[in-house]
C-alpha cells in the first residue's frame, strides 16, 4: 500500500497556513512572529509546518519536548528551536548536544543551565496561569548574571476571553520582566495578539490560528481553513424505510434511502460526537453522517449522489470552529487528535 492509495487523506493548504502566519504577523504589528509547533505542529506534522513557515520568514518555533526538537533539527536550524517544557537533570547533556534553546521554567532550571555552562535560553515567568514558570515572588532569588537571556516570556490563561485576568497577567509580567535583561519579551499566543498592541512585545506565539483554528469569535473572518479530510467509499447500499444504521441504532431510515460506509472513523480523529451531526460533501451536495462514528467508519447519506461508487472519495467536513462546537471538543482537541494512519498531503 502506498500513502496515495490510503482510504484516509488530509489534504494540508500550504497557502492557508503561510496566510495565516502572515495574518498573525501583521496582528501582531510591530512585533514578529513565531509558531507554536508542538504536539507534531498540532496534528499536521510539525517537519512540513516548519519548513513552510521558516520560508515564509518565521524564524521563533516552539516545541514541547526535546525529542520533538531533535525530529526538526533537519528542517530548520537548531538555534531557532525553543522546547517549552525546559530542562532537568537528564536534559542538559542532550539538550546541548540538539542545540535547541531550553525555555527556563524553575529557578532550579536556571541553576542547571548556569552549572552547565549553557549557552543561550529562555525564561518563562509564571504570571497567573499556575502551570509552568518562575512566579514573581522567586525572580529576585534568581541569579542570571552572566546568562545568555535572549527571549523572558509568559503564557495568558483566559486570551481567548474578556475578562480582567488578562490585565492582571500583562502587569504581573510587565512587573516580572523588567527584571530579567533578555533581549527580547513574548507573551502572546493566537488569541493574546487580539488583546492589542500592548500585549505584543517582541514577538508573539501563535499555534491554533496557524492551523485554522479561530482563537476568539472576533477571528472569525480572517483566519482560513487548512486541514481538509477526505475519506474512501467502502461500500454502498440501499435500504429499506426502517433500517437502523450503526452501533446502537441511533439513526432509523425514515424513507428508502442510498447510503454509503466510509473509512473514517475516530481513531482518525473524526470524533464521536458527529454522530449524526456531521457532514460530509460532494462538490456541493451535502451528505449527512447518519448514525454512529466507529473506530474506522462511518455512515453518510448519499440519496442525493446515485453516482458514487466504492473507491471514490467524498469530502469530510472539517471546520475547527464548527467542528468543536457540535462535538463538545475544543479545536486543539480536534487537530491534536488526528490519526497518525492517515496520508498527510500538503496541497
Ligand atoms: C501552545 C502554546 C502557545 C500557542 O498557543 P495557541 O493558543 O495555540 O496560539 C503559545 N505559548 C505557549 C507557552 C504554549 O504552550
Amino acid at each position: 500500500m502506498t500513502p496515495s492509495n490510503l482510504p484516509v487523506r488530509l489534504r494540508l493548504s500550504s497557502e492557508a497556513l503561510v496566510a495565516n502566519w502572515r495574518t498573525m504577523a501583521r496582528a501582531s504589528g510591530n512585533a514578529c512572529a513565531g509558531a507554536a509547533i508542538k504536539a507534531n505542529g498540532y496534528g499536521l506534522g510539525a517537519r512540513g509546518v516548519a519548513d513552510q513557515l521558516a520560508k515564509a520568514g518565521c524564524r521563533d518555533f516552539f516545541v514541547a519536548h526535546w525529542a520533538e526538537a531533535a525530529a526538526l533539527t533537519s528542517v530548520i536550524p537548531a538555534d531557532q528551536i525553543y522546547v517549552l517544557n525546559g530542562i532537568g537533570p537528564q536534559d542538559v547533556e542532550i539538550a546541548k548536544q540538539i542545540g535547541a534553546v531550553p525555555v527556563l521554567n524553575s529557578p532550579e532550571q536556571v541553576h542547571l543551565w548556569k552549572a552547565a555552562q549553557g549557552a543561550r535560553c529562555h525564561v518563562m515567568l509564571d504570571s497567573g496561569i499556575n502551570r509552568l514558570g518562575i512566579g514573581l515572588e522567586q525572580i529576585a532569588s534568581v541569579d542570571f548574571t552572566d546568562m545568555d537571556v535572549d527571549i523572558v516570556m509568559s503564557h495568558l490563561a483566559s486570551a481567548d476571553e474578556n475578562v480582567p485576568q488578562n490585565e492582571q497577567q500583562l502587569e504581573i509580567f510587565l512587573d516580572g520582566s523588567v527584571q530579567i535583561s533578555g533581549r527580547r519579551r513574548s507573551f502572546a499566543n493566537s488569541a493574546g495578539i487580539q488583546l492589542g498592541k500592548s500585549y505584543h512585545f517582541e514577538l508573539t506565539r501563535p499555534g491554533l490560528a496557524l492551523y485554522g483554528g479561530v482563537p476568539r469569535p472576533d477571528m472569525k473572518d480572517v483566519i482560513v481553513q487548512v486541514v481538509f479530510p477526505q475519506a474512501e467509499i467502502m461500500q454502498i447500499r440501499n435500504l429499506p424505510m426502517g433500517s437502523k444504521v450503526g452501533y446502537n441504532a441511533t439513526y432509523i431510515a425514515e424513507t428508502e434511502m442510498t447510503v454509503a460506509t466510509i473509512a473514517i472513523g475516530y481513531a482518525d480523529g473524526y470524533v464521536r460526537g458527529l454522530s449524526n451531526i456531521g457532514n460530509c460533501r460532494l462538490g456541493d451536495l451535502v451528505l449527512p453522517v447518519i448514525g454512529r462514528v466507529s473506530m474506522d467508519l462511518v455512515t453518510i447519506d448519499v440519496s442525493k449522489a446515485p453516482n458514487l461508487r466504492p473507491g471514490d472519495f467524498v469530502d469530510v467536513d472539517f471546520d475547527l470552529l464548527r467542528a468543536a462546537n457540535l462535538s463538545g471538543l475544543s479545536q486543539y482537541e480536534l487537530l491534536t487528535g488526528l490519526g497518525q494512519r492517515a496520508n498527510r498531503q500538503w496541497v
